[in-house]
């Protein structure tokens, strides 16, 4: 039976916390959107933890409730025991929500109470002192975060941020007791709770304040936070019993079949990455601005691509420098040209798999989105990283299982391509 039910409010950063439990030893499946009851057929997911990825970050405030609590259900009914709301490690949220109005609906579920809210990555520069957050050496509102066209965050103070959204009270454990360790953090936050708070802002500024901060709520019901803060939570179970040494909680059943990369971000990394690959696999950059119809595009790299398939992967691109993708949303407009070019690489990762492709890494946040969901992918089991933050998954869903490789478009140096089936090859 898994142990933590984790909700995240958004997709990568759902991966994000699951590749962080595999590290610290979990067996970890990460869920794509709410848990349909029936396509589980009553049965979770063999894993010691799950993580259901929601896109809620930025929905109506009720709406975010309402999916959050349907994952809750599900993985309540699922056996977990403890559970893990994730957000950005940029607390990113309105006035209006989500964190506050979800935190405060997940605790009502599970009885009341109190939880501590920790967004602290040291790992990726975001550290909370004092109960204000850096990102690197500047405070949060000055950090760029404070333009986010969704999620300005101009307060730095996250004490007086969730106090805004929810109405419960919101309390702080200093960093002068977080250094202390986990007993003095245990007793700061039961302290809170009898003071009638509902929340703690906890500080750390490294990783051994997370393992402490985890450590110190191996009791409680919900835990809310980053990455970071998840990552002291195995050695509780493991501490207790419940969880065994792992010798490899990445591991992933094998899958043969054919090989491919698809392209669709067009982010410098991700162009990088195309440039290096070029000179190994044979590689086809689809052409939108001449064949501006997302079906005869998929058609013509299909062709292309068959008779090419096997176990050495074939590449195929819509990723351009900026004076093409600014040609094609001149044509069409912004939101149109990057639906034709979706649409086109989710009907091409359709015929792939038509022909056998069972291995397939997709470059692009947006893109890896239109391609899981045509692929009718249900869930992905969490393996080893090949780059920092994008590992291997073994996808189930609809149709036959596969190894994924979902890369968000900066992720990963430039020979990602080549590693990730080097990895493969040598795994
Ligand atoms: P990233 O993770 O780098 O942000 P995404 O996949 O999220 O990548 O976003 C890239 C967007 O650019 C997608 O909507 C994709 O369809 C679009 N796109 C890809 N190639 C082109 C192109 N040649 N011209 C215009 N838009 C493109």
């Amino acid at each position: 039976m898994p142990l933590l039910g984790c909700i995240a409010d958004d997709f990568t950063g759902a991966t994000d916390l699951a590749s962080m439990l595999v590290r610290n030893g979990m067996r970890t499946v990460q869920v794509i959107g709410v848990p349909d009851g029936a396509a589980w057929g009553g049965t979770a997911p063999d894993a010691d933890a799950i993580v259901v990825a929601l896109k809620s970050r930025t929905a109506p405030a009720g709406e975010a409730v309402r999916l959050s609590l349907v994952a809750l259900a599900w993985l309540r009914a699922a056996g977990c025991r403890q559970f893990f709301f994730k957000y950005c490690s940029t607390f990113d949220s309105t006035e209006a929500g989500n964190i506050g109005p979800v935190a405060d609906a997940l605790l009502a579920a599970l009885g009341g109470g109190f939880a501590l809210a920790c967004p602290a990555f040291p790992a990726n520069a975001r550290s909370v002192y004092q109960g204000h957050l850096f990102v690197g050496g500047a405070l949060l509102s000055e950090s760029g975060m404070e333009h986010h066209p969704l999620t300005p965050m101009t307060d730095p103070n996250l004490v007086r941020v969730l106090s805004r959204q929810t109405d419960g009270t919101v309390g702080l454990v200093p960093y002068a007791v977080v250094d202390q360790g986990a007993e003095a953090i245990r007793r700061a936050m039961t302290g809170l709770a009898e003071q009638g708070r509902r929340y703690a802002i906890v500080d750390a500024v490294d990783d051994r304040h997370l393992q402490a901060i985890g450590a110190a709520a191996a009791g409680h019901a919900l835990i809310t936070g980053g990455s970071g803060v998840a990552m002291g939570l195995a050695e509780n179970f493991r501490r207790s019993g419940l969880l065994a040494m792992q010798d490899d909680p990445g591991a992933l059943p094998g899958v043969a079949g054919a090989a491919a990369v698809l392209a669709g971000s067009c982010s410098r990394a991700t162009l990088l990455q195309i440039g290096t690959a070029r000179s190994h696999l044979p590689t086809l950059d689809l052409d939108p601005l001449a064949v501006a119809d997302a079906g005869s595009l998929a058609a013509q790299a299909l062709d292309w691509a068959d008779g090419k398939l096997g176990p050495a992967p074939v590449v195929i691109a819509a990723s351009a420098p900026p004076d093409k993708v600014a040609a094609l949303q001149g044509r069409f407009g912004r939101e149109a040209a990057g639906l034709l070019v979706e649409q086109a690489l989710a009907a091409i990762a359709e015929g792939l798999v038509a022909r056998g492709v069972r291995r397939l890494v997709v470059a692009g946040g947006e893109t890896s989105g239109a391609v899981v969901s045509r692929l009718g992918v249900r869930s992905l089991r969490i393996g080893a990283e090949i780059d920092t933050g994008v590992p291997w998954t073994y996808a189930e869903g609809s149709g036959a299982p596969m190894l994924l490789a979902l890369k968000s478009g900066n992720f990963g140096g430039r020979d990602f391509f080549l590693k990730a089936f080097d990895a493969l090859a040598h795994g």
